[in-house]
């Protein structure tokens, strides 16, 4: 699959507020936020979707959802709680095909998802 806005970001071509960053791994503030804290985590390799992950990205993705830990600590709302979402295919409402997670939090958030 071609390439994202995501990818760009990993490379420092275009501006995004980075929270955390590692060799595989970044996570920055959603452009458009859903909540008080709406952080997306990363792997730097693009994955296009979950659906498109292998038993060999098994450790990458348990390492991003340590990360979204991180940034929950980071941004102090790992007391209060949070949820992490990662958006797959169409129906999934996913938008951007460079897998990620989703770190949203700083209010109560409703459930189920519409
Ligand atoms: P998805 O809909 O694929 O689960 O999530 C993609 C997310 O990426 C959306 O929440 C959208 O606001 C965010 N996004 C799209 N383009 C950019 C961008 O250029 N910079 C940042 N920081 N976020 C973006």
């Amino acid at each position: 699959m071609p390439e994202t806005i995501f990818s760009r970001i990993v490379r420092k071509e275009i501006p995004a507020k980075i929270v955390y960053e590692d060799d595989v791994s970044m996570a920055f503030h959603d452009l458009n936020a859903q909540a008080p804290v709406h952080v997306l985590v990363i792997p730097k390799r693009q994955i296009d979707s979950l659906e498109h992950a292998t038993e060999e990205d098994a450790n990458l993705l348990g390492h991003l959802q340590i990360v979204a830990q991180k940034v929950a600590r980071l941004l102090n709302i790992h007391e209060t709680g949070y949820r992490v979402v990662m958006n797959c295919g169409r129906d999934g409402g996913q938008s951007v095909g460079h897998i990620h997670y989703h770190v949203l939090g700083g209010r109560p958030l409703a459930w189920p998802p519409g």
